[in-house]
């Protein structure tokens, strides 16, 4: 039987491999796409293999979860945070989360502002897009509200805006909403996406992403969370 190292490391240069190839085939460079290995509900035992194998990157969907693996883990690592965001976590969120993918309020905004204020921080965002009409369950902002959004933001200077984020919609066709994104990142002068998940990554490298988000490609169907 094949070790949970190798496991993980086939899975990983298989994702690896299918990057390379989606870059190339639109003449990008493979070095532009930053593979986040998302861990949620893992052991902390994967998240040591990946790094083991050479993976600096990792995400996590809860508070709780990252600040205790991001303990565990080597100094190297970064820690992005891709779960949505709850006004009370703020601040435990920063301790561990360099780069929050799933900005969406101008409350949590001008929170997350004041505590790096104290903290003489600041902090990698991307502001998530919900392409879907807006639903209670689901996190992001309108497109058209984006605008207004990043006037607001302005007032925020411990907030370094790297771009856009997205999830597209189950029902949509991800090449369109990958590219809907694109535009409308370039027309707000922003040029880093987080986008691409296990099911759609190559569309999204095509599509532009600078950032994928990679769970079940890697380590397999997640447990079911405690
Ligand atoms: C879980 C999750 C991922 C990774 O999903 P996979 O399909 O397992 O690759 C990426 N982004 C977000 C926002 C997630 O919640």
């Amino acid at each position: 039987m094949k070790s949970r190292l190798e496991e993980l490391r086939a899975n990983l240069q298989s994702v690896n491999e299918r990057i390379s190839a989606a870059a190339e085939s639109v003449g990008r460079d493979p070095k532009e796409v930053t593979l986040i290995a998302v861990t949620k509900f893992f052991p902390l035992d994967d998240v040591q293999h990946l790094y083991d194998l050479g993976v600096r990157h990792f995400g996590e969907n809860r508070d709780d979860e990252g600040a205790e693996k991001s303990k565990g883990l080597g100094e190297e690592a970064t820690w992005h945070f891709q779960g949505q965001i709850q006004g009370r976590k703020i601040r435990s969120l920063l301790s561990w989360a360099e780069v929050i993918h799933s900005l969406d309020s101008l409350d949590h905004a001008a929170k997350f502002d004041r505590i790096l204020d104290e903290m003489e921080q600041s902090r990698d965002f991307f502001i998530q897009i919900n392409l879907e009409p807006a639903r209670e369950d689901r996190g992001g902002i309108q497109p058209g509200d984006l605008g207004g959004f990043l006037d607001e933001l302005h007032h925020f200077p411990h907030l370094n805006l790297l771009g856009l984020m997205t999830v597209p919609p189950i029902s949509a066709e991800p090449t369109t909403a990958f590219a809907d994104i694109a535009w409308l990142a370039t027309g707000h002068g922003l040029f880093q996406l987080s986008m691409g998940m296990s099911g759609d990554f190559e569309a999204a490298i095509r599509a532009g992403a600078t950032h994928i988000r990679v769970g079940s490609s890697i380590l397999g169907s997640r447990p079911t969370p405690a």
